[in-house]
């Protein structure tokens, strides 16, 4: 984009998403300005929403957004941010805070207005299907391209092995796609899997090849952030084989995130089952790590949000509230039922209470 001008000096981050898929597959609505998939009288274009930041989903501004007005929207949200977003206190001054003081229908008559784009109302949401990768772990696309996905756990991945990923893209023609899930995939003609798929870098990773790990995120933990109160990462790890090992689950799907305070970078708050890292108690009353856990964050709707399964409780205990709450999902979910849907049907129809009582709190 030609003069850069405008777009400087922004009062706070800024962060922006396109999405022409009917799967979430970038966390849309956690971006400060997101464009959703959508459709409207037959024709194509986006959805607005405005205002996610880390444990915030992004809300609808009723605005249909056709293809050749995204630019043009998105420099006038830039530019009413700039001009009106607050400056004075660093902890509030992302878009999200000015939404609140002018409200969603004043910001969007404002984009009206400033555009002068005669914008209709929003369209049909198209973001709303859901992906399980099967246990091919690949992915057929158009050309006789596949993509062969790379399950890292907690995204723990050292740069020996980004080289060597590298290279292997290289030797096959292909490129490598970074997911939010801290994961990737190698997109190659579909000749190649079964040569990828005998490489050292694969075998090594195969074996995180299950429910637990295909949709994980873990943010940095204690390790590396001052603000960690667990170390998280291998929290998650461990978690993820303990569920493996206890109750193993094919056809299905369960995005479990991390988070190691409740700043919520990992987050958890958008997780089928998520984790927010505190301090708890064991049974002599000693301090330990632990996690608060929440559960039916949406990847496909902005709007639903995660509901508090637990108060803080030590890991261990941890693992076994989890293990029986994935117990129910087992043996009640349909044929290829991802936990998201499961939540929906099932979950959410009764009372935090009864399900507490359901995996034994
Ligand atoms: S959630 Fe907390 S511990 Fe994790 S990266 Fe963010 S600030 Fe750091």
């Amino acid at each position: 984009m030609k003069n850069e001008d405008w777009i400087g000096t922004l009062p706070r981050k800024f962060n922006t998403a396109i999405l022409g898929d009917t799967v979430n597959t970038c966390n849309i609505f956690g971006n400060d300005c997101a464009f959703a998939l959508a459709s409207k009288n037959g024709e194509y274009g986006f959805n607005l929403y405005l205002g996610g930041k880390v444990g915030v989903q992004a809300r609808p501004l009723n605005l249909f957004v056709k293809p050749n007005q995204v630019k043009d929207v998105f420099e006038t949200v830039i530019k009413l941010f700039k001009s009106y977003g607050f400056r004075d206190n660093r902890n509030k001054n992302r878009l999200n805070f000015l939404l609140d003081a002018v409200s969603l229908e004043e910001f969007a008559k404002g984009i009206i207005e400033f555009s002068k784009l005669p914008l209709d109302e929003a369209g049909e949401l198209l973001v709303k299907e859901e992906f399980t990768l099967d246990d091919t772990s690949t992915i057929e696309l158009k050309n006789n391209k596949s993509a062969i996905h790379f399950g890292i756990p907690s995204g723990i991945f050292c740069g020996k092995d980004l080289e060597e990923a590298a290279l292997l893209a290289q030797n096959y023609d292909g490129i490598i796609r970074l997911t939010f899930e801290q994961s990737f995939y190698i997109i190659t003609d579909t000749s190649n899997i079964q040569d990828i798929k005998t490489s050292p870098l694969y075998t090594k990773y195969d074996s995180y090849h299950n429910i637990y790990f295909n949709n994980q995120i873990a943010c940095a933990g204690t390790n590396e952030c001052s603000f960690g109160v667990i170390p998280n990462k291998p929290d998650a790890i461990e978690m993820a084989m303990y569920l493996n090992k206890h109750i193993p689950i094919e056809n299905g799907k369960v995005r479990m995130y991390w988070s190691a305070c409740p700043k919520g970078c990992g987050i958890h708050g958008v997780a089928d089952i998520g984790f927010e890292g505190a301090k708890a108690k064991d049974e002599e009353g000693n301090s330990c790590y632990g996690v608060k856990i929440f559960i039916g964050g949406k990847a496909a709707n902005s709007i639903l949000e995660a509901r508090q399964l637990t108060k803080a409780i030590p890991l261990p205990k941890a693992q076994e509230v989890t293990k029986e709450l994935l117990s129910i999902y087992k043996s009640a979910k349909l044929e290829n039922e991802t936990f998201e849907s499961f939540d929906t049907r099932v979950l959410a129809n009764l009372e935090i209470e009864e399900i507490q009582s359901r995996i034994g709190l």
